[in-house]
């Protein structure tokens, strides 16, 4: 285990930012912090790195622990590598200038042979004598991830590293990032509010609100057995339908009986909330299926329509089906139900 943050509380002044919180991240691994503005993500980022000490917790890197209640190893002794939002390359020095910026203690023969190595890792060689200005965005970028390696971290910190980036670009940055450090080896932590961004980059993902972290399991998981209400809406799109629990496994809703392959753990008879992922439902022709619905909105996405379906219950759910087939707003249409997993939520505390 690389990194162990075990029940952290992070405070301002007297005023706690973040509380109780606790993941782990195994050495090779991607995790990514997910959460709207204010939710503590940086917070937490900042605490790994030393800026900010605990009210309590702990912090352990690499089986060492660097941050209690009374103690906070200060950031250059962590061994710990930081990307910022705007980058912060040093506009005076070249590229190379840049990389080699952490390798003052090396020899000069060490120094140079590091900065090309980090130089072709992030498919940069060709770009050494060049300066910050003569740089793109996304070039601009992997000097500041060759930068941050350079020194050889145990562990990378990306505060919102792509926010500064064209929206276009971000994404395909953020999955060429995401090779670069696999092929390295590298374990980081990335800090977003742009779920594309966490689920380009990252295969561990935790859904921070409020100061609190929610839920902390693989992208997949985050999606489709979100934890609770919260992250169901605020990564990803889908909708909540009304349902009564008919079963140990089953709950009826305007879909009919769905049938989930683990237990629901709520009581027969309970009042619940289940989650339609826009995949969860297909579009078929409405003579075929005995489910229908009407066409309230078709969003054009390229490859996919998303539509929004009214349903006879007066709920509505979304699809998503390819773009070749379009089915009209207003009109009637048939749905198949291909959900892998029932998520359910008790009504109680909505
Ligand atoms: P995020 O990264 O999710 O946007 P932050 O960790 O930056 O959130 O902030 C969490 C909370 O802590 C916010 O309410 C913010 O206003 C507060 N906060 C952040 N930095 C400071 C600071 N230096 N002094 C006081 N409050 C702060």
């Amino acid at each position: 285990m690389l990194l162990e943050i075990e029940d952290i509380t992070v405070a301002y002044a007297a005023t706690p930012a973040v509380g109780g919180v606790s993941f782990r991240l195994d050495e090779g691994h991607i995790g990514c912090l997910l959460g709207p503005s204010g939710c503590g993500k940086t917070t937490v980022l900042r605490a790994v790195a030393g800026f900010e000490p605990l009210k309590a917790g702990r912090i352990a890197l690499g089986g060492h622990e660097v941050s209690t209640p009374g103690r906070c190893l200060p950031p250059e002794r962590r061994g710990v590598g930081m990307v910022f939002q705007d980058f912060a390359l040093f506009s005076h020095l070249t590229v190379s200038g840049n990389v080699a910026f952490g390798l003052r203690a090396w020899s000069a023969t060490e120094r140079r042979a590091r900065v090309a190595e980090l130089l072709t890792l992030v498919g940069l060689p060709s770009r050494a004598d060049a300066y910050p200005h003569e740089l793109s965005g996304g070039e601009a970028q992997r000097v500041a991830l060759a930068r941050a390696l350079a020194p050889r971290p145990r562990l990378l910190l990306l505060d919102e590293p792509f926010s500064s980036l064209d929206a276009t670009l971000r994404t395909d940055i953020a999955r060429d990032v995401r090779n670069i450090l696999h092929s390295a080896g590298i374990t980081a932590l990335l800090v977003t509010h742009d779920q594309s961004e966490a689920f380009a980059l990252a295969e561990e993902i935790g859904v921070m609100a409020a100061g609190r972290l929610r839920q902390w399991a693989c992208a997949y998981d985050i999606y489709h057995r979100p934890a609770d209400r919260f992250v169901a809406r605020f990564v990803g799109q889908g909708s909540l339908l009304a349902g009564t629990a008919s079963g140990p496994a089953s709950v009826s809703t305007a879909l009919g009986t769905l049938t989930s392959r683990t237990p629901l753990n709520c009581a027969p008879g309970a009042q619940v909330e289940v989650l339609m992922r826009p995949d969860d439902l297909e579009c078929v022709d409405p003579g075929s299926a005995t489910l229908t619905g009407t066409v309230e909105a078709q969003e054009f996405l390229g490859a996919e329509y998303l539509y929004r379906i009214r349903l006879a219950s007066g709920e509505h759910v979304l699809s998503l089906a390819r773009s070749h087939v379009s089915h009209q707003v207003g009109t009637r249409v048939g749905l198949r139900l291909d959900a892998q997993h029932v998520i359910v939520f008790p009504l109680e505390g909505v």
